[in-house]
């Protein structure tokens, strides 16, 4: 949460206590969402995973995940505040320093540990990015490999199940990339769509493979919630299915994707 919104909610936060009740004026139930009652939702993402998200030629935050948050946000009535941190980061972060993350992330069961998701809004499989000579072109050629990925991403989490491979992580997908044109690593395993943007500004030198020739499975995308947040979530889900139905999902899927 931004330091404003802290002082607010901080001072919210005294006179409920003095006058008895919840952040809002709620009854103070755990699932009543505080980012709905303060009316900002603060919304971490790692701006380094296009067309999902990318800084834009202003140096804020743009892409379709934050146009479809903006878009939620505004279903909600609430403010939109977009805070940029490395991707490891933003499910600790959840619930303390955002309230919520959209960043191209897939929904697992390890993350269900710690946040809940909304309804996934896309789908994604892991691609194998590789320089234009290799033939790498299945999951056993990257035996024994050294493979560029993004730190805690479902890429970086593939690497464990392939023998003798090892991960080389990095804060940004782009630098996995940069590595792999300039011979350090041997593959980057990175999202589809992510994939085919950074082939697409190294045409010539690297190929982008689909990661289903890998047999890698369909991830996909949701928004990170609080655990136990039910309002926010039912809100968030609610708000979703209104832009898909109204259209605008399709515009902003048209827009950036
Ligand atoms: N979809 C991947 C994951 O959730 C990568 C997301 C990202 O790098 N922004 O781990």
């Amino acid at each position: 949460m931004k330091k404003l919104a802290g002082l607010i909610l901080s001072t919210a936060m005294v006179v409920s206590m003095v006058s008895g009740c919840g952040v809002g004026g709620s009854s103070g139930s755990a699932s009543k969402s505080q980012a709905l009652s303060d009316g900002v939702l603060t919304v971490g993402t790692n701006a380094e995973f296009p067309p999902f998200e990318y800084v834009g030629d202003d140096g804020e935050p743009d892409g379709f995940d934050i146009a479809l948050i903006k878009a939620v946000g505004e279903e909600l009535g609430v403010k939109v505040v977009v805070e940029n941190m490395d991707f490891d980061s933003l499910v600790s972060a959840i619930g303390s320093k955002i309230d919520v993350a959209i960043a191209g992330m897939t929904v697992t069961e390890e993350r269900k540990q710690s946040v809940d998701f909304s309804e996934s809004y896309f789908d994604a499989v892991q691609h194998v990015l590789v320089p234009a000579g290799s033939d790498i072109s299945s999951k056993d050629d990257l035996v024994g490999k050294k493979i560029g990925v993004q730190l805690g991403t479902t890429g970086d989490f593939l690497v464990e199940d392939i023998e003798g491979a090892t991960a080389q992580q990095y804060n940004k997908a782009v630098d996995a990339v940069n590595d792999l044109v300039n011979g350090r690593v041997d593959a980057v395993i990175v999202d589809s769509n992510p994939a085919g943007v950074f082939a697409k500004n190294f045409e010539g030198a690297i190929k982008d493979l689909d990661g289903a020739d890998f047999g890698f499975e369909v991830e996909n995308y949701a928004i990170a919630i609080p655990k136990g947040d039910s309002e926010l979530k039912t809100a968030i889900d609610n708000a979703l299915k209104k832009l898909k139905e109204n259209g605008t999902y399709d515009e902003l899927v048209k827009k950036y994707i």
